[in-house]
């Protein structure tokens, strides 16, 4: 039988309608209203695609928003600058640097200068930490999703095998944290991986963060697999996953499709993680 697809607008919707009802709230309780962020250095074609959707999230929230778009020049200094000046802004609940940056300017110490309290990307260290030690922190938005679309979905997670390929810090990594902390079994496969399919096959949950289209075909998963895409690519067809749709249909219980999927659970997990930034 053919999986059923889980429809990540759907879902995104839902997030939605209930994080505007919570805007709400924090606006008549408390007379708060959410505040995000964004710098922007550059004109990256993508990147400003993300950020206008991240704005549009906000509008349709209802969280104030408000974008920094610097010049591909602005030195790492100007930067920090505006990150601290943001650090201490009270109206400003979440701070978010696009990524990735231009290249004289490091990544690693523009995202350790954002306090951890208005982090609401989820990558400084200290939040990074927070998830490994299982504290209270930000959770990096893509990862977040995944684990919400598995909740709403009522698919259980606890003591399945998660095999998750990719370990990079966005995605990843940060996935297979949560995984285990919901007490999956945890598997992560990368490039040096020897015999991937072999790994792919023992998955009950398979998360698929590498950045190839089409890369995970049907038979290197497991009948009745739960596959869950973060791949975005574009071909000449437009967007596809990592996964091989058609050929993993046909096998797993769940698939979430490309575009549709994860992607629409990454602006509203912003969005969810700014507004609890007020708390
Ligand atoms: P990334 O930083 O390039 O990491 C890719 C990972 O895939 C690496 O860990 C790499 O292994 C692994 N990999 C590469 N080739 C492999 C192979 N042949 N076999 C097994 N593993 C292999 O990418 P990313 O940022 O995680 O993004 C991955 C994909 O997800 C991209 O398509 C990206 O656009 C998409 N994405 C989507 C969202 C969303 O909101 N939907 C968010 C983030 C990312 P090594 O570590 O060994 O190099």
């Amino acid at each position: 039988m053919a999986a059923q697809i889980i429809d990540g607008k759907k879902l995104a919707q839902q997030i939605k309608a209930e994080l505007r009802e919570e805007v709400e709230r924090l606006k008549r309780e408390r007379g708060i209203t959410p505040g995000l962020a964004v710098i922007l250095v550059g004109d990256d074609p993508a990147s400003r695609t993300y950020v206008r959707n991240k704005e549009r999230a906000c509008r349709d929230i209802g969280i104030f928003s408000q974008v920094h778009r610097l010049p591909a020049e602005t030195s790492q200094e100007q930067l920090l600058e505006l990150i601290e000046e943001l650090n201490h802004t009270d109206h400003i609940h979440g701070v978010l640097v696009q990524l990735p940056l231009p290249e004289h300017i490091d990544e690693r110490t523009v995202i350790q200068a954002i306090k951890p309290e208005k982090d609401v990307d989820g990558f400084h260290p200290v939040n990074v930490g927070n998830l490994h030690i299982g504290a209270p922190g930000f959770v990096p938005c893509t990862p977040r999703g995944i684990i919400e679309m598995l909740d709403r979905t009522g698919i259980p997670i606890k003591g399945k095998h998660a095999v998750v390929v990719g370990r990079s810090n966005i995605a990843g990594k940060p996935a297979a944290m949560l995984l285990l902390a919901r007490h999956a079994t945890v598997t992560i496969c990368h490039s040096r991986t020897v015999d991937l399919a072999y790994h792919t096959r023992q998955a009950d949950i398979l998360v698929v963060a590498v950045g190839r289209p089409r890369f995970i075909t049907g038979d290197m998963i497991k009948e009745g697999a739960v596959v869950i895409d973060v791949g975005v690519n574009r071909v000449d067809e437009g967007l596809v996953g990592d996964v091989d749709f058609d050929s993993c249909l046909e096998k797993a219980s769940y698939i979430t499709p490309v575009p549709g999927g994860v992607g629409r659970m990454t602006v509203v997990m912003l969005m969810k993680n700014t507004v609890e930034a007020v708390r």
